[in-house]
């Protein structure tokens, strides 16, 4: 464990409250991806920044409600889902780093299937519409789990049930899934301290739509870095998602 993850885990284990632990996370985040060799954005800044996820995650303690997520379960990989664009950026990399060509080829179909699908649809129907994610494997598990979104890792349930009556039901958006609040507070405070790191660097935090950004990303893999590089907005034809909207 980090001697950040450390002081974190006093801190939670101390009873500051949820407050003072959310605050801690993304203060440590914010300095450590400010001080990091690797300008923030750039795909190995990325990668840390998730390796940095996965041991705050690991070092506090379990939230006192039980989430019901487990591998094979995946009602949410059919949900809108959002990234912005340095995670974009890793996960096209991930993509193009496939060994099993047979296996990539498949996925880019996928992908390429779904952002046109997704790109016919306004984002109410794409709310209303399961669309299974291009990553998701036939066994139900992430075949990008490394590489996956910030978003994706923070969707926690606290019912099983819930998610697929929301899954058997998708013009029902008034269905409710409860989410662990705990998990969903540090994991947001972890992805604005590294949000703002971004934002301090001038660089585009944008949420994008993920197939069309994907495809953008692959269709146009040097515009797209460049201008992200420059502080422009990163894909131009990508699906947006608006602050505060609804999303994975
Ligand atoms: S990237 Fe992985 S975790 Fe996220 S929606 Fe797709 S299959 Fe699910």
């Amino acid at each position: 464990m980090t001697a950040a993850a450390m002081q974190l885990a006093a801190t939670a284990a101390a009873g500051g409250g949820w407050e003072a632990t959310a605050m801690q996370v993304l203060s440590d985040e914010y300095q450590a991806a400010t001080t990091e060799a690797v300008p923030a954005g750039e795909p190995a800044a990325t990668r840390r920044y998730f390796r940095r996820y996965e041991i705050r995650a690991a070092a506090l303690p379990p939230a006192a409600e039980a989430v019901a997520c487990s591998k094979g379960c995946s009602y949410c990989c059919h949900l809108r889902v959002s990234a912005p664009a340095h995670e974009v950026f890793l996960l096209a990399d991930a993509l193009l780093a496939m060994d099993d060509g047979a296996q990539r080829a498949e996925r880019l179909a996928r992908l390429r299937e779904n952002a046109a699908r997704v790109a016919a649809m306004d984002r109410q129907r794409h709310w209303s519409t399961p669309l299974r994610c291009a990553f998701l494997g036939p066994d139900g598990a992430c075949g990008s789990y490394e590489s996956r979104p910030s978003s994706c890792r923070r969707y926690h349930s606290l019912s099983a049930q819930a998610c697929k009556a929301s899954f058997d039901a998708p013009q029902d958006l008034h269905s409710r899934i409860r989410l662990s609040t705990p998990q969903l507070v540090f994991d947001m405070a972890q992805y604005l301290g590294f949000r703002r790191a971004l934002s301090d660097s001038g660089l585009d935090t944008t949420q994008y739509e993920l197939n069309t950004a994907l495809c953008e990303a692959l269709d146009d893999p040097q515009g797209s870095r460049d201008r992200f590089r420059r502080g422009q907005r990163a894909f131009l034809q990508a699906a947006v998602t608006a602050e505060g909207e609804h999303a994975v």
